[in-house]
Parts: structure tokens; sequence; C-alpha cells
């Protein structure tokens, strides 16, 4: 059971002083991520953000800088590890006991101040990997402005299927070419074929967009034929990053029907490095509530947990650095912002449908969120959708225009949760480059 603890109190300050100065990540956050020092040999190994630092949990592991009890022990024997799946696999309890230790070591005047310093790394000098070994992606769809805004484009005359309202719609995804902030790609190449003509042309993609999405890892996973119920789902959800699903829209627009995105979307997909632990967001869970004339969910998926306090008030924001930007000293543009909290369906209900089959999840199981947009057209997630369907170019600082993604031009997503009473939390951050396509497969 997820509640308010005493690693949320907005009161607690850090002996790492860098962590009580607006960093995304102060001691009310502790997210953790795969690392080691930047060029070096060293094994990756797991790590919590604390400030501009990373406390090296496989060291702490080893020595006896913390006193611990038997399911912390656990948790941190697991931190050697170069993926978290072992501690995913742990559960909730696991999990739990070791932010509480860590809480309390890393507070001012903890008396493991001494032992625990030696095994800081500066967060600057480090390179990560991705969380874990992701099994399986599926990838949702939970923005419902995101899905009419998109679905008019496609088809003017029917843009939100009727099925939208009652399940949350998913694809599953590829998780091979998912990779960890810092991903630089090419520019796919595949089919596209113009409306006006007859048969469809090969070449590189020419509408390349991002979609701004939340990643949510599994962590302890269920038996095949045993559904996770809505209420039990949160307890098997270990964190969420900040997750990039690029996608080439002319691609899609040609492949998608009938069996959905394909070639469009498994070229690469981006996940920040730091995993926020869906404890660390308690506070920031708000109601669910959907307006009165939609339909209410089904019964599996509808609960007074869930419209109490199902969503989450996570603000999402996209930038874009182009190489001209770059070169002229430009900061990264923001492109838009918009808050999780306007999905259409909460984790929990893409937990439970998504079983509610019988599927079974396994631990480092990755569901994006899909694109959240918001109601208004500036909370877009979507070049897609900020250009109309590239019919209205973006205007950059420097000059340049936009409709869709350009050779060299950098995705950067935020992520950050506010609140009065509460500390801040950041996300990190999760970026990208679009390389020039690949000159060998335009035979
Ligand atoms: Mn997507």
């Amino acid at each position: 059971m997820l509640t308010l603890n005493e690693t949320h109190d907005a009161n607690l300050l850090s002996w790492v002083d860098s962590a009580n100065d607006r960093s995304d990540f102060p001691i009310q956050n502790l997210p953790l991520a795969v690392f080691r020092r930047s060029g070096s040999d060293e094994p990756f190994r797991v790590g919590v953000a604390i400030g501009d630092q990373i406390l090296d949990l496989a060291g702490v592991a080893q020595s006896d800088a913390l006193t611990t009890d038997n399911l912390c022990a656990r948790a941190l024997a697991t931190c050697g590890d170069d993926t978290l799946n072992r501690l995913m696999a742990l559960g909730l309890p696991h999990w739990s006991a070791l932010r509480l230790t860590l809480s309390r070591a890393l507070r001012c005047e903890a008396e493991e101040q001494t032992a625990l310093t030696r095994w800081l790394v500066p967060m600057t000098g480090v390179e990560y990997r991705l969380p874990c070994q992701i099994g399986d992606y599926t990838d949702f769809y939970t923005s419902i402005y995101h899905a009419t805004s998109v679905g008019s484009l496609f088809r003017p005359d029917n843009p939100l299927l009727p099925n939208y309202k009652w399940l949350p719609i998913g694809y599953h995804g590829r998780s091979s070419s998912i990779a960890v902030s810092g991903q630089n790609f090419h520019r796919p190449y595949g089919q596209t074929k113009a409306p006006d003509a007859q048969e469809p042309a090969f070449g590189p993609c020419r509408r390349l967009d991002y979609e701004l999405e939340l990643g949510i890892f599994i962590g302890t996973g269920n038996d095949a034929g045993a559904a996770i119920q809505l209420d039990q789902a949160e307890q098997h959800v270990f964190g969420l990053c900040l997750f990039n699903d690029w996608s080439a829209r002319d691609l899609q627009a040609w492949e998608y029907q009938p069996l959905g995105p394909f070639l469009a979307k498994n070229f690469a997909s981006t996940v920040s490095p730091w995993v926020i632990s869906l404890e660390a967001l308690v506070p920031f869970f708000v109601p669910f509530a959907r307006p009165a004339d939609d339909p209410q969910p089904l019964p599996y998926l509808n609960s007074e947990k869930n419209c109490q306090q199902g969503a989450v008030d996570i603000q999402l924001s996209a930038h874009l650095l182009s190489a001209q930007m770059s070169r002229q000293g430009h900061a990264p543009a923001q492109l838009s912002q918009s808050s999780f909290r306007h999905s259409y369906w909460t984790i929990n209900q893409m937990v439970a449908h998504h079983t509610v089959n019988g599927c079974n999840l396994q631990p480092g199981d990755l569901f994006g969120s899909g694109t959240q947009s918001g109601p208004t057209p500036e909370e877009a997630g979507s070049l897609l959708e900020l250009s109309c369907g590239g019919k209205i170019p973006l205007t950059l600082p420097g000059g340049e225009s936009r409709t869709f993604l350009e050779d060299g031009d950098t995705v950067i997503f935020t992520g950050w949760c506010e609140k009065p009473g509460f500390a801040r939390i950041g996300f990190g951050q999760v970026q990208a480059t679009v390389l020039p396509a690949h000159p060998d497969m335009g035979a």
C-alpha cells in the first residue's frame, strides 16, 4: 500500500548540499539508475540520485556503511547487478524499505554520512545504461486530446474510434531498439505513399516526429492466467521515467491499417536514465474523473481508490535544439508543456486491462503512456499536432522553422512534480539526436 510517510516530509534536508537547492533530486525523490564512470571499464551498477551526486549502491552494499533490516538488505544485495530486474522482482516492501533506509542515511546529521561519502560519484562524470533488461514493451494511447487530434488528421470523418472511451488502447511494440538517453539514431527509411500517388515510394522518412510520453516500468509480474486487480496494480509498478517514442508519420500513415504501427515506431525509442518510484510520487496523486457525459469505466477498470487518487500530476515538457541553434549558442526552445493528470486512463487501469485476459507481465516490462497532449493546442506532445499535420511551421530561435524534425535536431524532455507543502521532485531529462539517413541504405 502506497501512502504518505516520513520520506515525503518537505522539511527533510540532506547532508549532500546540492540536494537542497531546487535540484531535480532532493532527498524526497531518491530515483535509481544503472551507471558507471564515463569512459571507464568499471562494471555498470545501481545508484541512487541525491542532488548532483550518485550514491553507488553496489559499493554501499559491499561495505558496512548502512545498517539494514532484512527487506532492505535483500534489496541492496541486488545493486551490484547491471540491471534493476532482480530488484524489480522483489516487490514493493523491499523497494520501500530501501527508500526509507536511504532517506534516513542521507538526512542531515545522519551518522552514516562519513561512511557513505566515499561512495558518492559526481553525476557529471558518469554514463548510464538502460535501467533494466526490457522484456516486453507495450505502448498505450491514453491522451484523448492526442487521440482526437491525430485521429482527425488520419481520419477526418471519424477521429475517435468507438472503443476509445471503453478501454485503454495499446499495441505491442519492440524492446530491442529502446535505448537510454543519448541514443543518436539515423533517420529511418521506409515506404510512404502520398495521397494522390498511384504507388508507394521508398526513401528516408520525411515526417519524423517525437512523442512526449511517460515510461512505466513493471516491477513484480503476474502468473499467466492471474489478472492483476485494479487496486493492487500499484504494487506491480516499479517506477516511471521520461520516454520519447520516435515516430515516422509518413511511414505510419501508409502502414498502420489494419494491424497498427509497425516500422513507423520500432527504429528507436529513448528512456531517461532515472526511474522515479511510484512511492516518491504519492504526494502528487490526484483524483481521476471522467466528464459526466462519457461512459464510466467497466467495473474491472473502476474503483473508489482509482477515482480518488488514480491520476498523477506530472508536468512534462518538450524542447528542441537544432544544430544551427547549438552553433549560434541558443538554449533549447520549449515546444510544449503538459501534464499526465489529463490522461484518459490511469497507470493502474493500464496494468489491470493489460492482464485482464491472463497476459503475464514480467519484471522490467515497459509501458509507454502514449503521447501526453493536454486540452489546449499549445499542450500538444508531438510535432504532428503542433504543426497541424505539417501545415503550420513552428519558428525556432535564430529564425529556422520546423514542421517535422530535421537532421541534427536534438529533442529533450524534462518532467517534474510540484505541489505546495511538498518538495519539488524532478525526472532529470531524456535527450537524443537525429542523424542523417544512412547513405548505404538508399539504394
Ligand atoms: Mn507512442
